[in-house]
């Protein structure tokens, strides 16, 4: 506050121009000036000051108000943008990454002595498929989850059918299951999704044989893939399945990997009611079996 006709000591009885300041982030952006034709008292001075402290709170929230709109709205397009790669990774690749894997399995039977150099371009565009399907899971379920729809499938059939396409010419995997069928209410997409990640896990971490068998209980069914490669170590095992944790062991030796797939693999199970469970020492191998329930009941989102 400013006083031009008079110094501070005359404040309760001054008359004239009185100046109060308006500030907004500290910064003083104007005053309010009074023009008084009599001296006021100490009383009417603090009420102007604290008109001039309302005013510029009001000023301060209006600014704020803008900075926020401004802000939501940037959020709102970054939002936007992430969406529409997510629908480019989603749908866009997985066309043409389909179109090469097709063309993998043709050129392996037609040009033997390229076998080799085939599987690598195989794996590698498998990879691609497995990683631009769990960045579209991982949006999902960080945008606050998914639906589910579900379809009683018989998982020895389901998962059969699913191996059939991993591996076309290694013939690295063996299913086992029981006669009976095992009826479970999956989403079979979603379904496939985890199976593919976790066989997949086991081919990569892995040189030798995969065996898959499904089994049930009076009350849940069962996916267990076991593989006889580089293992986890015991202290790294929790991480495994948290957003991008990888073991050390994977690391050091150089395989490449991107932390998501067991994470994501691990909400789908979560969606369904079910659970992941591992066993696995370093050195000797892994079993990961995804457990869900037979009936539709447990249904955590
Ligand atoms: P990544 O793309 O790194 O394989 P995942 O989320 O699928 O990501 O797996 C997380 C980590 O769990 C891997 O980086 C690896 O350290 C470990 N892991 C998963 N499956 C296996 C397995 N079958 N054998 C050994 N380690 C595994």
């Amino acid at each position: 506050m400013r006083l031009f006709d008079g110094d501070d000591s005359s404040v309760g009885t001054s008359e004239g121009l009185i100046e109060f300041p308006l500030t907004a982030h500290s910064a003083l952006i104007g005053s309010i000036e009074l023009r008084s034709a009599r001296p006021l008292d100490a009383g009417e001075l603090e009420s102007m000051r604290a008109f001039a402290a309302l005013a510029s709170l009001t000023i301060h929230a209006d600014a704020l108000d803008h900075e926020t709109a401004t802000a939501s709205r940037s959020l709102r397009e970054s939002n936007a943008f992430k969406d529409d790669v997510l629908a480019m990774l989603g749908h866009d690749f997985r066309g043409p990454l389909t179109v090469i894997l097709g063309y993998c399995e043709l050129l392996a039977e037609s040009a033997p002595e390229i076998k080799a150099e085939i599987e690598t371009i195989f794996t590698q565009t498998q990879r691609l498929v497995r990683l631009s399907e769990d960045a579209v899971v991982l949006a999902q379920t960080q945008a606050g989850g998914f639906s589910l729809a579900r379809e009683p499938t018989d998982l020895g059939e389901f998962v059969r059918e699913a191996v059939r396409a991993f591996d076309p010419s290694e013939r690295r995997i063996t299913v086992r299951s029981g006669d009976a069928p095992v009826w479970a209410p999956i989403d079979r997409v979603r379904f496939r999704h985890v199976l593919d990640n976790v066989v997949l896990n086991a081919l990569k971490y892995s040189d030798g044989a995969v065996e898959v068998e499904v089994r049930s209980t009076a009350t849940e069914a069962a996916v267990a893939v076991t593989d006889r490669g580089i293992g986890i170590p015991e202290g790294d095992l929790p991480s495994v399945f948290t957003r991008f944790g990888r073991a050390g062991n994977a690391r050091r030796k150089g395989i490449a990997g991107s932390g998501v797939g067991l994470y994501v693999a691990n909400k789908i199970v979560h969606v369904h009611g079910g659970r992941i469970e591992v066993v696995s020492r370093e050195g000797e191998g892994s079993t990961f079996t995804i457990v869900i329930p037979l009936v539709e009941d447990a249904h955590p989102t």
